[in-house]
């Protein structure tokens, strides 16, 4: 079953082909991020109007790249949700028109239930049930799988998502956007121990918190920059990215032993950081949980997660119609 998968949520249009949901045979990712940059975030109407010059290159690219013939494809899977509405409505528009001219079902996936699946792409024997830690520029989900499209919300961010903390933090060291990837660059030169900004363990469930770390960076900077002293960029990065994979990763490996799972995954964005899998993966050997991620190019947008998300909820027997709309707060629950 070969299918067609599309992704515009944010500010990535991307496409990608898939044999039988796990094998990829394509996955052209078109970014944005230069292009909003210079806003120090994704402007909504500039993604949108990308989204459209864009759509049309990426899907033919992951078509002839997949060495497919447009009348090969059996499915249409694509991005109704979470995201920016204006954006999402470019990509759905583009495989309903597609679905409907190959004449082909069309599925609907949930942008969150994508990022997890980028680790059945990843690891081809991994099998529901596990725990996964959904660490993404939006969402900070600790989510039970209790089989293909089956998800328990174990616990959430109260305020800010662990990625929106990472750019935020990024963007008041004057960094640049986005923010995540530079501050993991940079904290591989600092100390950890340099700076002790507090660890929000809450309470002792699952859910999680970073306005506070990011309130206490925001301090401590304006301290610095108050008495004219030099801010250590390096281990203020180190420090920060420390205290906030600390509580991720003791979180996430906490949930999957408690729970009774083997197994803990990470998906979305945040979840290429090199301090966070190191840090997991150092926590997971102790409680004897194994512990799995994608490659750095599956945690972050891409179409080839939305692919293989689709092909599970095809298998379940879930199809829509032409009257499918872009959702953007849809729950990974729905
Ligand atoms: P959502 O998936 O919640 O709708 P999104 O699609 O914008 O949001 P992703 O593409 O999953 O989010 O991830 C982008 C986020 O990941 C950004 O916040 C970025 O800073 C962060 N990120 C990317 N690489 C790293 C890294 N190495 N370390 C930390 N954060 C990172
Ligand atoms: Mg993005
Ligand atoms: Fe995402």
């Amino acid at each position: 079953l070969i299918t067609l998968a599309i992704e515009s949520s944010c500010d990535e249009t991307a496409a990608s082909v898939l044999k039988n949901g796990r094998e990829v045979l394509s996955n052209i990712i078109s970014t944005q991020i230069d292009i909003h940059k210079k806003f120090g975030g994704v402007v909504p109407e500039v993604a949108s109007r990308k989204h459209v010059e864009n759509i049309d290159i990426v899907v033919q690219q992951a078509i002839d790249e997949a060495g497919i013939e447009m009348n090969d494809i059996d499915m249409i899977a694509v991005t109704y949700g979470p995201g920016l509405v204006g954006a999402l409505l470019v990509g759905l528009s583009y495989a309903k028109a597609m679905a409907y001219a190959l004449d082909v079902p069309l599925v609907g996936v949930n942008h969150i239930e994508g990022h997890l699946s980028a680790n059945y792409i990843a690891h081809k024997e991994l099998e529901p049930p596990f725990v996964t830690l959904i660490v993404s520029g939006g969402h900070t989900h600790l989510v039970e799988v209790k089989d293909y499209g089956e998800y328990e919300i174990l616990g959430r961010t109260r305020d800010d998502a662990s990625g929106e903390a990472f750019d935020k933090v990024a963007r008041a060291m004057e960094l640049g956007y986005p923010g995540g990837p530079i501050i993991d660059r940079l904290a591989k030169e600092g100390d950890p121990k340099a700076i002790e900004f507090p660890r929000a363990y809450i309470d002792d469930g699952y859910d999680f918190s970073f306005s506070g770390i990011k309130s206490a960076v925001l301090n401590y900077l304006n301290a610095k920059r108050m008495k004219k002293e030099e801010i250590p960029v390096a281990d203020v990065a180190a420090s920060f990215q420390d205290a906030v994979t600390d509580v991720l990763a003791s979180k996430a490996v906490k949930a999957a032993s408690e729970k009774g799972y083997k197994t803990v995954t990470l998906s979305g964005g945040v979840a290429s950081n090199s301090g966070l899998r190191e840090k997991i993966q150092k926590f997971g050997e102790e409680k004897g949980v194994d512990v799995k991620f994608p490659p750095p190019v599956l945690c972050t947008d891409n179409a080839a997660m939305i692919g293989c998300a689709g092909y599970y909820r095809y298998l379940k027997g879930r199809v829509d119609g032409m009257d499918l709309n872009a959702v953007p707060n849809l729950q990974i629950t729905e």
